[in-house]
């Protein structure tokens, strides 16, 4: 994370501000046979987002703080550039690595 004293709060995206997100077990929905063989009780907590879980990124609140570019001075800009950009290529690596990783594997080594 990226350290500066000029930050601001933006609605988190993860969740839209909702504070809460459907719980993962349901992420890829549910299906009609599952649905039937619900519990109307069990219907009705799902319908009234019962089974949701508290957003991570946001820890729940809804809004997440980022740095604020427009309020740094030229410096911390360019710092947090620096910043982004190391990130940025950590996470190509990462890619990489993986991707190497999986074709390893397929050649059977
Ligand atoms: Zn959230």
């Amino acid at each position: 994370m990226f350290r500066t004293r000029h930050l601001k709060w933006v609605i988190c995206e993860s969740c839209a501000g909702n504070c809460k997100r459907e719980h993962p077990a349901f992420s890829n929905g549910i299906t009609s046979s599952e649905w039937a063989e619900w519990t109307p009780e069990e219907q009705e907590t799902y319908m009234s987002g019962g089974y949701d879980v508290a957003c991570d990124p946001c820890k729940g609140t809804g809004k997440v703080q980022v740095p604020d570019v427009s309020r740094m001075s030229f410096g911390e800009k360019r710092e947090y550039v620096k910043y982004l950009r190391e990130e940025a290529a950590e996470r190509r690596l990462s890619r990489e690595m993986a991707a190497e990783i999986a074709a390893e594997r397929r050649m059977g080594c």
